[in-house]
């Protein structure tokens, strides 16, 4: 058995079967000729038979989509089914290997990256779409060739990653991951919040073995790579940061007691559903849910969230060779709303950029990505890609009581400009005569700038939000995805809190309320001084959600800050619908 050690990002206890990732494809090896140990035939057979593999794997792929996802993401792999055919593909690759002197998977990358580049050049929108669907199968067939973990899994496992991109989070099909153990992360990557708002145990930081043994294994070295664990057992307590790696049985039935004694706990906290967030002293806060996809509103009903404080809109567009449709965003937006039933939904705007990345919006290559094009700079300088957002929410927001707001904004300039793209997408879809509605339009307070000019901001928007994360990276200056800063990017630092403060108060004094949906709203040594501070509502992952509650009411904080005379109320929306 080896005993390994990590930290909690999402408690849970849980074990199973280890799915070992290895990174991506494209980042694995260089795709150049290589000299290969293997003959022509052989590397052509490799090919082939990978080629088979990867078709069996896209059936399988537009079988779940048509059933879970939707009939768009099904044609997509229907076009990578029918590319998988196209001999223009496979003859260059199979005429690559021929020619000598490179391995098949660098034939097949080389091929697909030629290819995609003649796509991209084409006039035809539709087909300059598909180089990126070039890409995605030459990149699934090389991964194939190489024998790297399919991310497609077979049965409930553990995952085991160095780290993993939110694409590949979102690629997984939830219902079959017990569980993840990084080597790499931090608390606030994306990676790590999806994990928390699937509810799904994670250790982040752990000291995964270089060898496994007789008496356990070792742990690799900072550059040194891991072995491979793919098919290992493992008990994982999510809990205290440990984990095992093909625990003997007295270790087994440790982690079964552990795991029913957390079950039990949860049991007791789901006797609070249905009671309101009101403290000992009677300030009311609203409990709501951080989502990321549509199926995680079961989450949010199951722990009987009170509304959805942040849809991460961005994961819609994660993981896919193309933006989503005004219809599939539509469809998205309005599930969620009818499922919760009249409960606030607020949905933030694409938030693409920093560790969210996807290709086909052609955005350069940069330097310092969390501090370049992404969120509502993307959308107000791609007004085209935010309109296409704008319209399927405000369709959606006629089925629902949906609120929107703004990602990274810094000044009112900006919020100005968006609203003014707002406004032509209202008269557009009242000139088509289309079903509408005009949802209250927010903002996520998450820099500094907007922090400040917080008071001036409140009087041009309906709510606040303010998102922890990114605010305690840009007033820290500590990239919220550096593992080696530990303490320095701290979220209780005392100038995060200050504009905390701030915030709330220059939210009520205009009237609006004013919430958390950064990770910090889940704090439990802060749920006091939020109160305190008067904010309204803390969106937290929906597991969270009930311990939050617990801990409003068991608090006796007074609060300084009531909201009075609120001009927007976040717990009744009115809707205004056209
Ligand atoms: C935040 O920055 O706190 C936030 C909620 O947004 P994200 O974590 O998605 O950047
Ligand atoms: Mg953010």
């Amino acid at each position: 058995m080896y005993q390994g050690r990590g930290r909690c990002a999402c408690a849970g206890i849980t074990y199973g079967k280890i799915v070992h990732i290895k990174s991506a494809a494209d980042s694995a090896s260089d795709n150049s000729a290589c000299q290969c140990a293997l003959s022509v035939e052989e590397e052509l057979s490799r090919f082939e038979q990978a080629l088979e593999v990867a078709k069996a794997e896209i059936d399988e792929l537009i079988e779940k989509a048509q059933s879970d996802i939707g009939a768009e993401q099904a044609e997509i792999f229907e076009i990578h089914r029918m590319m998988l055919d196209d001999p223009d593909i496979c003859d260059n690759i199979s005429d690559r290997i021929k020619q000598g002197g490179i391995s098949a998977d660098a034939a097949t990358l080389a091929v697909g990256a030629e290819q995609a580049a003649e796509f991209a050049q084409l006039d035809d929108d539709y087909m300059k779409e598909r180089a990126a669907d070039i890409k995605d199968i030459t990149s699934r067939i090389a991964r194939i060739i190489r024998g790297e973990q399919s991310i497609t899994l077979i049965e409930s496992s553990v995952i085991i990653a160095d780290d993993l991109q939110p694409s590949q989070t979102v690629a997984l099909d939830r219902n079959k991951i017990l569980g993840f153990v990084l080597r790499h992360g931090t608390q606030n990557s994306h990676a790590s919040i999806l994990a928390r708002t699937m509810n799904i145990p994670l250790i982040i930081n752990a000291n995964l073995p270089s060898t496994l043994d007789a008496d356990g294994g070792k742990a690799a070295a900072a550059d040194e790579a891991v072995c491979d664990l793919s098919g290992h057992s493992i008990a994982v307590n999510a809990v205290t940061g440990d984990y095992y790696i093909d625990p003997d049985t007295e270790t087994l039935e440790q982690i079964k007691l552990a795991k029913d004694k957390f079950d039990q706990e949860r049991m007791r906290q789901l006797g609070l559903c249905g009671l309101p967030g009101v403290s000992k002293q009677g300030h009311r806060v609203l409990t709501f849910a951080n989502i990321g996809q549509v199926d995680d509103v079961e989450q949010v009903l199951e722990n009987d969230g009170e509304g959805i404080g942040l849809f991460r809109s961005e994961f819609l567009y994660l993981g896919r060779s193309e933006p989503p449709s005004e219809e599939e965003q539509f469809k998205a937006y309005a599930k969620v709303a009818s499922t919760m039933n009249g409960k606030t939904v607020i949905i933030r705007t694409l938030d693409i950029g920093a560790d969210k990345k996807v290709d086909y919006f052609n955005l350069p290559a940069e330097e310092n990505p969390a501090m370049g094009m992404r969120a509502l700079r993307i959308c107000l300088t791609q007004p085209e890609i935010f309109k296409t957002q704008l319209r399927a929410i405000y369709r959606a927001a006629a089925r629902g009581n949906i609120a929107m707001m703004f990602p990274m904004v810094t000044r009112l300039k900006e919020v100005e400009q968006a609203k003014a793209i707002c406004a032509e997408v209202e008269t557009e879809l009242k000139q088509e005569g289309a079903e509408y509605a005009v949802p209250k339009i927010g903002i996520m307070i998450e820099t500094p700038a907007a922090a400040i000019l917080s008071g001036e901001l409140a009087k041009h928007v309906d709510f606040f939000s303010v998102g922890t994360n990114d605010l305690t990276q840009y007033t820290t200056a500590c990239d919220r995805q550096n593992q080696n800063l530990g303490d320095f990017y701290d979220p209780h630092h005392e100038a995060v809190l200050e504009l905390l403060r701030q915030i709330a108060a220059n939210a009520h004094a205009a009237g609006i309320p004013a919430g958390i949906c950064g990770e910090l709203a889940a704090d439990p040594e802060l749920t006091d001084l939020f109160i305190e501070m008067g904010f309204d509502e803390l969106s937290v992952s929906p597991g969270a959600i009930l311990a939050l509650r617990e801990r409003i009411r068991n608090s006796e904080a007074a609060c300084h800050n009531e909201l009075q005379n609120p001009r927007v109320s976040l717990e009744a929306v009115k809707l205004k619908r056209h």
